[in-house]
């Protein structure tokens, strides 16, 4: 589904240039949850820009869906950003106005989803992350547990086939942060293709393959899943 190819990424600032991407290559199958783990200011946010079509690379190779990311026109990159990648952020980035049923319909009104339709939708996927008993409530009269499930709500509501998730825990307690990364699972295992993006290496665990990145580079890789390490074709399994 996505493959990068010594993807570079600067910013210019002053006399001095930083590379945020230096030389990134990675791929992620469908179906794949994928973690991106590496410490602050090591390019992840500026690595989820460039996935989510949010920005572009100075150079290398992105394919989304096996087409070059430059062979989209701009109407059908908004089209992908609108209705094939759902985003998650730290800070949930609801309305505060609008009640948590209202946030999840707001993507669909831009779509010109008809009104029952989207009623639907975004009723169906409150029900699945939980929150069938708060649609009406304001985002002020809600958990931050349950404001980042409303914001998962709106993210699957409009049928995403990639997930794409910056800190989704980063601004809840350890408890609520394991309560979100199980909803994060039960959606991998329904069969969506996630890709999160973290510092914390336990929330980093919690995906099938982790993907390490420091100062713009990739510098490792592994299985999380199952604590299995793959090495020459043999399997260990290690106990926790
Ligand atoms: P992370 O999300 O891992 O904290 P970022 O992708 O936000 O890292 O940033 C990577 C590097 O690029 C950092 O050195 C940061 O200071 C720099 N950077 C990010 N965005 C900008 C920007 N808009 N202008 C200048 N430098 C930036
Ligand atoms: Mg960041």
């Amino acid at each position: 589904m996505i493959r990068m190819e010594n993807v570079i990424k600067k910013y210019t600032m002053g006399e001095e240039e930083v590379y945020a991407l230096a030389g990134v290559s990675m791929t992620v199958k469908e179906g794949e949850f994928v973690a991106i783990i590496g410490p602050s200011g090591s390019g992840k946010s500026t690595l989820m820009n460039i996935i989510g079509c949010l920005d572009a690379a100075d150079s290398g190779i992105y394919s989304l869906n096996g087409t070059p990311i430059e062979h989209y026109s701009e109407r059908e990159l908004a089209r992908l950003r609108s209705r094939q990648i759902g985003f998650i952020f730290q800070g949930f980035n609801l309305l505060p106005r609008l009640t948590a049923l209202e946030n999840v319909e707001l993507p669909m009104v831009y779509q010109n989803i008809r009104t029952a339709e989207r009623e639907k939708r975004a009723k169906e996927a409150l029900e699945r992350v939980g929150l069938g008993g708060r649609m009406n409530h304001k985002p002020g009269e809600l958990s931050g547990g349950q404001q980042q499930r409303a914001a998962i709500a709106r993210a699957l509501a409009t049928k995403p086939s990639l997930i794409l998730a910056d800190e989704p825990t980063g601004n809840l307690d350890s408890r609520t942060g394991r309560e979100i990364l199980s909803l994060f699972e039960e959606i991998h295992e329904a069969g969506n293709t996630i890709v999160l993006i973290t510092h914390d290496a336990g929330v980093a665990a919690r995906a099938q393959r982790q993907v390490k990145i420091q100062d713009g580079r990739i510098v490792g890789e592994e299985e999380s899943h199952g604590n299995t390490i793959l090495e020459d074709g043999m399997e260990i399994h290690c106990g926790k």
